[in-house]
Formats: C-alpha cells, sequence, structure tokens
C-alpha cells in the first residue's frame, strides 16, 4: 500500500475500509492490532528526545498517543475532511473537553435548543460556575439567531439533526454569521454520521462523535471524537493529555473495526428509517413522527440541502402517553434502552434516555413532549420491523 494517498477523490465506502490504514503495519498483517502496552520503548534518549518534542513520528506513553487509537483517529479524520482528529473515552468526553480547552471566563456560548441531555447539562450546569455565559437559542430562526450573535459570541455550539426531535439547523448559514463575530462553530455529528453530513465542508470548525453510537455500531464500545484543522485539534489534544480522558485501545479496536461497515450500514439505516417514518406517519395511534427525510417535517428543506441521506433515528408520538408503556413491551425485535445507532433497533422514552438528566420542565423547556418515543431504526429486514411496529401499536 502507498503512504500518502490523496483522499480527496476516494468514496466514502473505499474510505471506511483504507483510511489511516495505508501504512504497513508491524508484522506485515493486513488489519490493525490492539496495542495494548501502555509504555514505549527507547534504546537511545536521543531518539526519545526527539519523538517526546514532535520532531519524530512515535509513542511515548499510553495517555498522551496510542497507535491503535491513532489508526482511527485518521481514518475519521479522512472520512469528515479533516487535517486531524483526536479520540476521547466516550462522546460526552470529546464534548466536554472541546468546550473547556477552548473557553475562557467571560466568554459567551450560543446553543442550539434541544441538544442532547448530557450537552445541555454543561451548558446548564457547569460552564456558568466558570462564569461563561450561555444562551439557548432557537437556531433554526434566523432573525433570533442574529439578534444573539450580534450581542456577543465566542463559541456556537450545534447538534443537527437534533437528538430527539429530530430538529435541522443550517449548518452553512448559522457559520457564515458566526464567523463574523470570530466565533468557533463547533457541531455534533453523531446522528448524521460523516457518510450523511460533512459539517467542516459546510463551515464549522469543529466537528464532534460520539463514537459509541453509529462509527461503533455494535453498542459494544465507548467512544468520542474531535475533528478539524490541526492548530484547533492540537489545542483540544493537549488538554485531553492532561485532563486524562484518553481512548483506551480495546475500544478503539473495536469501534475502528465497527467503521469499516459505516457506509454498508448508514445506507441500510437511511432507508429503513425513511420507510418506517412515512408508514408510522399514516398510523391512526401514533400522532406525530419526526424524521427530516419527511417532506412533512419542518427541517426538510435544510436536511435535503446539507446531508445526503437522513440517518437512522427519528421520534414519534403516541396518541395516548399511557399507551408507550404497553407498545414497548409489545415490540419482539427492538430493544428498550437508552442508546442509539446500533445494528438493533432501539426504542425508548427520551425521559428514561437521552433527557433523563433533566427534569421534566426542562425537557418542556426544551420542547420534547413526554410522550414522545425515540427509535433508532436497526438494519433488520424492513418488513420485519413494519410488522412489529403494527403489531405492537394495533394491541393497544
Ligand atoms: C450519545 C450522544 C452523546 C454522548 O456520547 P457518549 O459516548 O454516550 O458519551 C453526545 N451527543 C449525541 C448526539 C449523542 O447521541
Amino acid at each position: 500500500m502507498k503512504k500518502d494517498i490523496s483522499w480527496d477523490k476516494i468514496k466514502p465506502e473505499t474510505k471506511t475500509i483504507w483510511a489511516g490504514e495505508s501504512e504497513s503495519f508491524p508484522y506485515n498483517t493486513t488489519q490493525p492490532s490492539t496495542v495494548n502496552s501502555v509504555a514505549f520503548n527507547y534504546n537511545s534518549i536521543d531518539e526519545w528526545m526527539d519523538v517526546a518534542k514532535g520532531r519524530k513520528e512515535g509513542h511515548i506513553y499510553g495517555r498522551n498517543t496510542n497507535p491503535t487509537v491513532e489508526i482511527l483517529e485518521k481514518k475519521i479524520a479522512v472520512l469528515e475532511g479533516a487535517e486531524s482528529a483526536t479520540a476521547f473515552s466516550s462522546g460526552m468526553a470529546a464534548i466536554s473537553n472541546t468546550l473547556f480547552a477552548n473557553l475562557k471566563p467571560g466568554d459567551r456560548v450560543i446553543v442550539g435548543k434541544d441538544t442532547y441531555g448530557g450537552t445541555s447539562k454543561i451548558f446548564m450546569e457547569y460552564l456558568p460556575k466558570f462564569n461563561i455565559e450561555t444562551v439557548f437559542c432557537d437556531t433554526t430562526n434566523i432573525k433570533i439567531f442574529q439578534k444573539e450573535i450580534e450581542k456577543k459570541c465566542n463559541l456556537l455550539y450545534l447538534e443537527t439533526p437534533t437528538n430527539p426531535t429530530l430538529k435541522l439547523q443550517d449548518i452553512q448559514k448559522l457559520s457564515k454569521l458566526a464567523k463574523i463575530s470570530k466565533s468557533l462553530v463547533v457541531v455534533d455529528n453523531t446522528l448524521a454520521t460523516p457518510i450523511n453530513q460533512n459539517p467542516l465542508k459546510l463551515g464549522a470548525d469543529v466537528v464532534l462523535h460520539s463514537a459509541t453510537k453509529f462509527l461503533c455500531g455494535h453498542s459494544d464500545a465507548l467512544g468520542g471524537v474531535a475533528c478539524g484543522d490541526s492548530q484547533i485539534i492540537d489545542k483540544i489534544f493537549h488538554f485531553r493529555e492532561i485532563n486524562g480522558a484518553c481512548l483506551d485501545p480495546n475500544p478503539a479496536y473495536m469501534i475502528l473495526r465497527g467503521m469499516k461497515t459505516l457506509a454498508l450500514r448508514m445506507k441500510r439505516h437511511n432507508e429503513n428509517a425513511l420507510e418506517l417514518a412515512s408508514w408510522l406517519s399514516k398510523h391512526k395511534n401514533i400522532a406525530n413522527v419526526f424524521y427530516p427525510g419527511l417532506s412533512s417535517h419542518k427541517g426538510y428543506s435544510v436536511a435535503k440541502s446539507q446531508m445526503s441521506g437522513f440517518g437512522g433515528v427519528l421520534s414519534f408520538s403516541i396518541k395516548d402517553e399511557s399507551m408507550i408503556e404497553d407498545f414497548i413491551s409489545n415490540l419482539r425485535f427492538a430493544h428498550a434502552a437508552a442508546h442509539l445507532g446500533s445494528l438493533d433497533t432501539i426504542v425508548g422514552p427520551p425521559k428514561t434516555t437521552s433527557h433523563v438528566e433533566n427534569t421534566s420542565e426542562e425537557r418542556s423547556k426544551l420542547g420534547i413532549p413526554e410522550n414522545l418515543i425515540r427509535c433508532s431504526v436497526g438494519i433488520e429486514h424492513i418488513d420485519d420491523i413494519k410488522n412489529d411496529f403494527d403489531k405492537a401499536l394495533s394491541g393497544l
């Protein structure tokens, strides 16, 4: 394999398999290995110093860098079209490290409404402790946003589509306005994945992922990642080195392996979710369906302009809240769990899943109805998924 590949013209399906792996591995293995060693040995102090000072490639200590983790970082960077990436122990670690590495007392942050529950907790509770002002803004309304950004903004934080009501944020438009105030634009791309959406190409500075979700895809490893220009990623990486939220090589390997089928899985997730969403929207026991691929969805035109697929997550409200429990227990091929982005279909109400950390008052403020069910549509056959949902819904 050649070392220097220009990835620009290579398709995502090929990138998922080859990116980061184009260099030869020790023992001529064709596949990367899990390197568990915490420390790396040097026979010459000079060489050790060169590595420590970054003059030569290599590794010193596992909290700083690790060869397996590095392959994962290269793969995701190529997929996002980023110069660089750095990995973390979880998605929340990627989010909190990015925020704390870039913000200082006196700064003002604008956050798109209804971000992931853990994320909104950082903005509501932890950043204000350090005298960082956080403003929850309806970023789907450009006029409201423009007024806020004109006051002051050091960092704009977006999640699109949002979890769990799948609101769309116009990354290009919002980034353009944010740049006028020299604000850093951070986008959580977990729900879309780099297969469906590349925020850096739309003007964002940093893209974040919970690698625990679609990137891993098999519900068996936790991880997170931040991607962007080398300069900004170095800054986040140096904070992570000290903060200690590094990704362990074992989950790194599992995420790496999961990512090889990312393009294939996303194609199926996109198809299944779109079909289930249109089918649910015609069902008599369903009040509302939220999915960016439905032309009735508020963010449909934005979704069409910035996404190449609409993703595997949808949510819907059952007409009667008291039916939620029966519906969920009637399903045969779905886990009731606080998770998304896996091979298997997963359902759960936000009050027990993404927004369990919030009070019902906070949830209502974030526009999340109590009768909502979030569904991460798996890659099972769509006929079986629909049949299962039909049976569970008709039993109500
Ligand atoms: C799950 C999730 C996170 C948090 O990721 P963890 O890996 O669980 O820490 C952040 N953002 C979104 C959109 C998520 O779905």
